[in-house]
């Protein structure tokens, strides 16, 4: 069986027919998902230099009930090729707008914007911003408490329906980061054409401080960030060491397992609570 595998690898490749099934798989266990409300949203901190809160990231979480907990790596590339994003992405904005309306009503104090993951299918499709902002007008949400973070592939598109889309986010009062910097095609272009609030440097490079290669890498984004006055997000923090050398390198914003990893929504607050005191 293995020779045969090999033979007529392009056709019969025993792997590939693995993943399409697992590929079907996951799609029927996310459609289910939605019906059986498997989705959660785990929300890690960003913090300043002194380590204090400034804001959050929102991460989708599935808990299937036979295999337990699922990646968002794995799921969100089958949602996207399935065209299930719309639906998830959809559960992922009301899910987040629902918790910041809760965290209203509990009066808890402001401590800076929440941002959600914007998935390439979702940032392109035409009627994207317009219910993202009905969304937010609807439920009353202050605009100062969202953010939204979008990878270089989410705008792949044209440029300039990309900077009009930008333009009406930032209009209503948005700030729009690009996510993993410096790991696409054409970071630059990105940050010299596209109207950005910011970026978010890639955990692959901050795991590379100590690197001859790296290390300058993240020394010339801070650089960047600062003469374009760009906020920068150094993300995937995990030492005292590299923490200590962003800081020294003029990053001012971090996220990572040094300071707290994404949390269910009371641990999150717990966590707030106890980093404001
Ligand atoms: P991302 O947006 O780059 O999110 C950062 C990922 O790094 C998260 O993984 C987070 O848990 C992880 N992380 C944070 N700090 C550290 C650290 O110090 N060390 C290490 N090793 N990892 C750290 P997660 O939650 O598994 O998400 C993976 C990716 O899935 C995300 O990458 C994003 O592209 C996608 N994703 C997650 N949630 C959503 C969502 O709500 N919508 C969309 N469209 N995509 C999402
Ligand atoms: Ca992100
Ligand atoms: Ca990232
Ligand atoms: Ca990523």
């Amino acid at each position: 069986a293995k020779q045969a595998g090999r033979n007529c690898y392009a056709v019969y490749d025993p792997r590939m027919q693995k993943s399409i099934e697992e590929r079907m798989q996951v799609e029927k266990g996310l459609r289910i998902a939605l019906e059986q409300n498997q989705f959660g949203i785990f929300y890690q901190p960003k913090v300043d230099a002194s380590g204090r809160v400034v804001g959050a990231e929102g991460l989708v979480r599935w808990s299937h009930p036979e295999h337990g907990f699922i990646s968002p790596s794995v799921f969100i590339p089958v949602a996207e090729e399935t065209g299930l994003i719309h639906l998830i992405g959809e559960w992922i904005m009301e899910a987040i707008a629902g918790d910041l309306v809760r965290w209203q009503d509990m009066k808890i104090e402001p401590f800076g914007d929440i941002a959600i993951n914007i998935s390439a299918w979702q940032f392109g499709r035409a009627d994207f911003i317009e219910k993202t902002l009905a969304g937010i007008r609807l439920n009353n949400i202050r605009v100062e408490q969202l953010s939204i973070e979008v990878t270089e592939t989410a705008i792949l598109g044209d440029m300039g329906t990309t900077r009009v889309k930008l333009n009406q986010l930032r209009n209503a009062g948005i700030s729009v980061m690009l996510d993993d910097f410096g790991t696409g095609y054409s970071s630059l272009a990105y940050l010299k054409d596209l109207p950005l609030d910011g970026f978010k440097i890639d955990r692959t490079f901050v795991e590379g401080l100590g690197d001859a290669q790296a290390e300058p890498l993240v020394r010339s984004m801070l650089s960047i960030g600062k003469h374009m006055r760009l906020k920068v997000v150094a993300e995937g923090v995990e030492s005292k060491e590299q923490f200590d050398k962003l800081k020294a390198m003029g990053c001012k914003l971090f996220q990572g397992y040094l300071f707290a990893k994404p949390m269910p929504v009371d641990e999150f607050l717990m966590w707030v609570k106890n980093n404001l005191e």
